[in-house]
């Protein structure tokens, strides 16, 4: 049988689903130094939560796939892997509309305060000091610029549509599929918009994009909603420009050294924080630990994964 390494935390569906096709061999940390030689001989397979070092694909000489779990791989390098001739698939689809709802419910935290109007309430404030204070900002009236219009972005944006708000883009080349404005740089976007949403991935050209100068383009109004991942955001200019008024809120759900959260942004009170959740419910992330099962069993039975990232050597 062939032997499926579960690098990393092994979801209960990874053995569930597995078990009947592969040897399965648990590995808890991404650590090369951990991998035996026995697991070196015989891994063809792995599982990851995109944790893949080029020094962790030498370690396991037969390997022939690595299935990511979540849609970003930037954890995984596919193009080392590439060069190993060893398959990279990650999660797409499957999570999207998750995602999108998690991002509207942030961005109405982060302009009506809801969780503090909550805190309010279960401190007994409510009873003793009256009526919770009116929120400064409100989503009405907004104009909503999209950083990234792929999978996710495209569900955000549908969704916002029935909150009737304008909404613009940016990404590297226009789409012919929306009917939003488009704008050819990240800085024309911010500076048309007061509400920035980021749904990039993590890749060299994405790194610290959001930065004083963007912050000072979105302005005094601006709200910035970032869920795509840390590494886009500058969060020393983020906590600088909340500290100085040039924005009026944020809302995060991705940090650059998770789960450490800067202690710089945690005092404001115009800003919601979450703990990297926009997928994290039961049905969704089942649907993702199945489509990992899925690329692996596809590919040792039928020859050929089902959602290979664009690196990937497959034809
Ligand atoms: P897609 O690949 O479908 O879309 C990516 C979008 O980003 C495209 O519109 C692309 O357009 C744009 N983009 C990429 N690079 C750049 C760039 N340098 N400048 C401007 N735009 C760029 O990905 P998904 O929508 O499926 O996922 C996006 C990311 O969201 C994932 O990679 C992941 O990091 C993050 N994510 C976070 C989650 C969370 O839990 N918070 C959950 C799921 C995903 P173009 O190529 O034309 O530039």
């Amino acid at each position: 049988m062939t032997t499926v390494l579960l690098v990393g935390k092994a979801h209960p569906r990874f053995r569930e689903r597995l078990a009947p096709h592969f040897d399965l061999i648990e590995l808890p940390t991404a650590d090369p130094a951990d991998i035996t030689p026995e697991m070196a001989g015989r891994t063809q397979g792995v599982t990851t939560f995109n944790q893949m070092t080029p020094a962790l694909i030498d370690a396991l000489p037969n390997l022939k796939i690595v299935a990511n779990f979540g849609v970003g791989y930037d954890g995984v390098d596919a193009t080392y892997a590439a060069s190993k001739n060893v398959l990279v698939t990650n999660t797409p689809e499957v999570l999207d509309e998750e995602v999108a709802d998690t991002t509207i419910g942030l961005l109405l935290n982060t302009v009506r305060l809801l969780p503090q109007a909550e805190n309010y309430l279960r401190a007994g404030k409510w009873v003793k000091e009256g009526a919770f204070r009116l929120s400064p900002l409100s989503l009405r009236g907004r104009h909503i610029g999209m950083y990234g219009m792929g999978r996710i972005g495209q569900q955000i944006a549908r969704r916002l549509e029935a909150f009737n708000v304008k909404i613009s883009y940016h990404t590297r080349s226009p789409r012919k599929d929306v009917q939003y404005d488009y704008h050819a740089s990240l800085k024309a976007l911010a500076e048309a918009v007061d509400t920035l949403v980021c749904i990039v991935p993590k890749t060299p050209d994405t790194r610290q994009t959001i930065n004083t100068e963007i912050l000072g383009a979105l302005g005094k109004n601006g709200v910035l909603i970032n869920v795509g991942r840390g590494w886009t955001v500058s969060e020393d200019d983020l906590a600088k420009a909340l500290e100085n008024g040039v924005i009026a809120g944020a809302g995060l759900d991705v940090f650059e050294d998770e789960p450490n959260v800067p202690e710089a942004l945690m005092k404001f009170d115009n800003v919601s924080l979450l703990p990297h959740v926009a997928s994290a419910s039961v049905v969704t992330r089942n649907a993702m630990a199945d489509l990992v099962c899925d690329n692996l069993i596809a590919y040792f039975e039928a020859g050929k994964p089902i959602t290979p990232v664009p690196e990937t050597p497959v034809k």
